[in-house]
């Protein structure tokens, strides 16, 4: 897999960082082990993996794609990464990512963009899309991807590769550089869906580290996958959410889309549609409560703690250098959020702005639980359209908010939700992903229906 990267990631730009001596130090060790007769430390002891550049791992440089991190060395490692590490997973380095995985196509890096391996002119999605992209080029054969309004369902959808969001407070945050801390959620990714099954029960499980983290067994993934295998989905219920097909999705998109049902349905599935009036919303709540929530979040980057730090000198203020470090630390899209985060969030207009949105948060979630009792899975497509042109999206950002169309609902109700391939869409010829969403702690009915499209 090094040897894959030093051919292709000039071109495809997956990594930021390539751990070549660490991993291949790992890997000799992990050899050792195994000669000396131990036991294999997980199913998948010495599979490589590629781990975006927002987890931390002791001593590994890590960015989360800003200007801000760069030459940052964590002191230690996040709660996942130590899970690998422990599993003997090893870690080929860090993958690219919108700026602190604000974005939906890898172009808000300040490291620059990275292109899908299908079409090096088109974009991998994001904010993960260099661990998408890695999977999809054979730089590596699993990756770690964090999704807060569909940073790993969305790039895996458009390079045609598997990825699942957990339920909110499935795999622990500790040592995950946050976001939207209500929102975010780490998640394996994949090329096939019983790899990332067996990645997602190395990753979950309860973490004290992790407040929210939730105190539950791993839910037993790998065998719901071998269930799914027999291609059996009588007794089924499937929804199909009338919300999220139509306006704003690419013809393509949704013939993929309505092929996936009609298997479906020969697989002895009972498809019904359901009403989810809500959705509409979700994306207006969504734009409010990430911005707010990022704006305190991005409070830390102050110059003073770790980081970049611009303009020091004897004769400046503390507030003068924490101004000029963030004026040139931070990117266009990164200021856009905190600028929009800290109105919404301001005396005069939180009850109107940060208020109504987690109002319409709570009529999003029961918008599901409504759904849940008419379904035993949820499915749309992951994105409304197929992989774009680097460049095309990247002046619109409202262009841009429109990819998690799909996606911003399930992580506002904090379900579990993944995405696993449907196809080619007829008119790009580029891949198309099916999104399966189960209810809360649902992830085994999930992954079970995910294996009926190996
Ligand atoms: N594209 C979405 C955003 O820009 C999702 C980001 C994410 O899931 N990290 O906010």
């Amino acid at each position: 897999h090094l040897d894959r990267i030093a051919a292709v990631d000039e071109d495809v730009h997956a990594f930021l960082h390539v751990s070549g001596a660490r991993a291949l130090a790992q890997a000799a060790s992990i050899d050792q082990t195994r000669r000396e007769g131990a036991p294999a430390a997980s199913a998948l002891a010495g599979v490589p993996l590629a781990l975006k550049d927002i987890l931390v791992q002791e001593g590994v440089p890590t960015t989360a794609g800003s200007k801000m991190l760069q030459g940052w060395l964590p002191p230690y490692d996040a709660t996942v990464t130590r899970k690998l590490l422990d599993a003997h997973v090893v870690i080929l380095g860090k993958t690219n990512l919108d700026e602190f995985a604000m974005g939906s196509s890898t172009e808000n890096s300040a490291y620059g963009p990275t292109r899908n391996p299908w079409d090096l002119t088109k974009i991998p999605g994001g904010s993960g899309g260099g661990s998408a992209a890695a999977l999809a080029a054979f730089e590596a054969p699993l990756a770690i991807g964090t999704d807060t309004g569909g940073s790993i369902r969305q790039p895996a959808s458009v390079t045609g590769t598997v990825g699942a969001k957990p339920t909110y407070g499935g795999v622990s945050r500790y040592g995950v550089i946050a976001l939207a801390s209500s929102l975010d959620q780490v998640g394996p990714c994949a090329r096939n869906v019983l790899d990332t099954a067996l990645l997602h029960e190395v990753i979950g499980g309860h973490d004290p580290r992790d407040s929210t983290s939730i105190n539950r067994p791993v839910p037993q993934v790998v065998n719901a996958v071998k269930k799914g295998q027999s291609q059996d989905l009588s007794g089924m219920k499937i929804g199909v959410v009338k919300q999220l097909r139509g306006a704003g999705y690419q013809k393509g998109v949704i013939e993929s889309f309505d092929a996936a049902v009609e298997t479906m349905t020969k697989l002895g599935a009972e498809i019904v549609e359901v009403d989810c009036p809500h959705f509409q919303y979700a994306l207006a709540a969504y734009y409010l409560i990430l911005p707010s929530e990022c704006s305190s979040n991005l409070a830390r980057f102050d110059a003073m703690r770790y980081g970049l730090r611009v303009g020091d000198s004897p004769a400046a203020s503390a507030e003068e250098v924490m101004s000029l470090t963030r004026g040139q630390g931070f990117g266009p899209e990164v200021k856009r959020r905190i600028i929009l985060g800290a109105y919404a969030l301001s005396a005069g207009y939180y009850d109107a702005y940060y208020g109504s949105a987690q109002k319409v948060r709570t009529l999003i979630r029961q918008d599901f639980e409504t759904a849940y009792t008419q379904a035993d899975v949820l499915i749309s497509p992951a994105s409304p359209v197929t992989a774009f042109a680097i460049g095309e999206k990247v002046n619109d950002p409202m262009a841009m908010y429109l990819n998690d169309l799909a996606t911003i609902p399930g992580s506002l109700a904090g379900i579990p939700a993944m995405s696993v391939p449907s196809g080619l869409a007829s008119d790009t010829q580029l891949p198309v992903g099916l999104q399966i969403m189960a209810p809360a702690l649902g992830e085994e009915v999930m992954y079970q229906v995910a294996a009926t499209f190996e």
